[in-house]
């Protein structure tokens, strides 16, 4: 009989993971608080309680082929960023082509899990929720968490000294939707994060005043990179990873520093880190550099202090008579359904085995999906957890001994610091390329490159040189898709598609030939002569 499993939330995460479990064979039941599919991608005017919240202008710091999920990439037409409404509309395509609906039970929230008593021999889960005031209990074989980790509200009110004292308004980045109503204020907005620098900069457009204030400055990232090229497709690839691996730690740093500071320099513009900070995660804004040079957007020091009126930085400046006060400053991962006993949220981060198992559990029947924050886009690696822990929870796949899972966990974790340090922004992340290979090999559907350059040289060259997209993961194992070839050899097609929508009968040339350079060395030697005989013979010599 099939197992009976429950997934949590509706966002692409829990999308990802019921259609996961339809391929393995479970029977799953998802359960969604609000009315619909779409997570925190479906904008609402008003800030629901319990799920991620957007703002309208919002466009993805991602770019669709390195987002979508492995066998379901996003129609060519779609522009390379996208909007909310965008990323609504793929969701929506994504449900309706895999038959994902009909395993949801919308407006209904997961009040609380526990073990069943006879936990250690079963794994099951006793599961209350509630439904219109209704609450009803159900046993199921295992859970998947897909509830959202961008939704509690970080709030350290601890590093803003006097801000109860503040008579102007603030609030949390969550609650900001339109910059109506802002027209005229001076805001005051708080942490560098990409919602920090996206509302900054939308409202740089129409408050009188903005500043932005950081402790400890931030690498911009420019959306459009080489060529024009979404980022992550010229930076994702899996040479430019392997050339990266190889460098030394502080070449590595060296090269990064270069090339962010070769689209502006960072210290320049009050952005700059200072030597020997732990890593932070690049943020994507084109526009950010423009409006400080422009003069709209002021970045500033940590705050010392707020008076009644005014901010008080580090740097003893004062900005006199602020208005508004938005603290951009991140969120908490909550679990309000699980009890401490099962799930200890220590420091921002809990301990988990590859992102996803709890390590002391008596069976491995909870699973957490898209806990997780790759350099790069979320969708798809919380696909690959799914893809993976589907097959632990149907018994396909089983984990090491707990001994093994505890050494595993604790070198990750030293690896991890190393590379990103101990901050409370750093807990989740890991590196894309490195995370997804080692969770397809769980599941053998890692692409062998060797292999492939002997079976498929044309294809081997675009997987290996080309941007490592999700359909990568498609194409051998357990869930091979049979378009996957031809959707990594079209990729580009898809990115150009978009933005190639009108094409030039004839082009204007932007390098010259081989005859138009002799002809211009030509030009310059004879311009040469004539000079020099023109004022050899104002001096008399002639
Ligand atoms: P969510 O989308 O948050 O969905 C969780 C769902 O669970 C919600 O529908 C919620 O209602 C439901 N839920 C929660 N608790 C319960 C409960 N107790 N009972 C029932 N249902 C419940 N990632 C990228 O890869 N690229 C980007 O460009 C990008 N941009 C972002 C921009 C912003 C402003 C933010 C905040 C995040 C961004 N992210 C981005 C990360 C983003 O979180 C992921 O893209 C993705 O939305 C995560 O999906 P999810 O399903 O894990 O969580
Ligand atoms: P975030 O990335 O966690 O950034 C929080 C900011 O708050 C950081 O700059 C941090 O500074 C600052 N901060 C935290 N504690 C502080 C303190 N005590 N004092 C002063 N500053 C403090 O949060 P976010 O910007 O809301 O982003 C959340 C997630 O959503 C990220 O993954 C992001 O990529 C994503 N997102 C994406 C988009 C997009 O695609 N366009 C837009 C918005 C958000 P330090 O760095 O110094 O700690």
């Amino acid at each position: 009989m099939a197992k009976k499993v429950a997934v949590i939330g509706a966002g692409t995460s829990g999308l990802a993971t019921i259609k996961c479990c339809l391929d393995e064979g479970l029977e799953p039941t998802c359960f969604e608080r609000s009315d619909d599919i779409g997570g925190l991608w479906r904008y609402t005017e008003k800030v629901e309680d319990g799920r991620g919240s957007i703002y309208k202008s919002v466009i993805t710091n991602t770019s669709k082929e390195m987002m979508c999920c492995s066998d379901f990439p996003f129609p060519e037409h779609f522009p390379n960023y996208l909007s909310h409404t965008k990323m609504l509309e793929y969701q929506r395509r994504y449900a309706e082509h895999f038959g994902l609906l009909r395993c949801i039970k919308f407006k209904t929230l997961v009040k609380n899990i526990r073990k069943r008593s006879d936990f250690s021999s079963t794994g099951q889960w006793d599961i209350v929720t509630e439904k219109e005031g209704k609450q009803e209990s159900t046993i199921f074989d295992a859970v998947f968490v897909c509830n959202g980790h961008f939704v509690e509200p970080y709030l350290p009110l601890e590093s803003f000294p006097g801000i109860e004292k503040f008579k102007g308004r603030w609030f949390h980045s969550r609650e900001y939707k339109t910059p109506d109503g802002f027209q005229n204020k001076k805001v005051l907005i708080l942490g560098i994060g990409n919602s920090a620098a996206d509302i900054a900069t939308e409202l740089s457009h129409t408050a009188s005043e903005v500043f932005l204030s950081t402790r400890r400055g931030i690498w911009v990232l420019n959306r459009i990179f080489g060529n024009g090229y979404p980022w992550d497709i010229i930076h994702l690839t899996r040479v430019k990873n392997w050339i990266r691996n190889f460098l030394p730690p502080a070449i590595k740093k060296w090269l990064e520093a270069k090339s962010f500071n070769r689209w502006f320099n960072h210290a320049n513009y009050g952005l700059g880190m200072h030597e020997g900070d732990q890593w932070k995660e690049p943020i994507a804004n084109e526009e950010l550099p423009s409006r400080i040079i422009s003069g709209c957007l002021v970045i500033k020091t940590s705050i010392r202090e707020f008076t009644e009126t005014s901010a008080i930085f580090d740097d003893g400046s004062v900005e006199k008579d602020i208005d508004v006060v938005i603290l951009a400053t991140g969120y908490s991962i909550s679990f309000p359904f699980l009890d401490e006993s099962v799930v200890k949220v220590v420091d921002n981060n809990i301990s988990l085995y590859k992102s996803v198992f709890l390590p002391a559990l008596e069976k491995p029947t909870l699973a957490f999906i898209g806990l997780i924050l790759p350099i790069a886009a979320l969708m798809p690696t919380a696909e690959m957890q799914a893809r993976w822990a589907t097959r632990v929870i149907s018994g396909l796949k089983k984990l090491p001994p707990l001994n093994e899972i505890m050494e595993d966990i604790e070198k990750k974790k030293k690896i991890l610091i190393k590379r990103f340090g101990t901050t409370r922004g750093c807990t989740l992340l890991v590196d894309y390329i490195e995370y997804m290979d080692e969770i397809a090999a769980e599941i053998d559907v890692k692409p062998n490159i060797l292999h492939l350059f002997l079976t498929d040289p044309k294809l081997a060259l675009e997987v290996f040189l080309g941007p490592c997209t999700p359909c990568q993961y498609r194409l051998t194992g357990p869930g091979k898709w049979d378009g996957a070839r031809t959707a990594i050899l079209t990729e580009w097609n898809r990115i150009l598609k978009p933005t190639r929508t009108r094409v030039a009968k004839k082009l204007a040339k932007s390098s010259l030939s081989l005859p138009l350079w002799f002809l211009w060395i030509l030009a310059l030697f004879v311009s040469v002569l004539v000079f020099n005989f023109y004022s050899q013979t104002r001096q008399g010599k002639f």
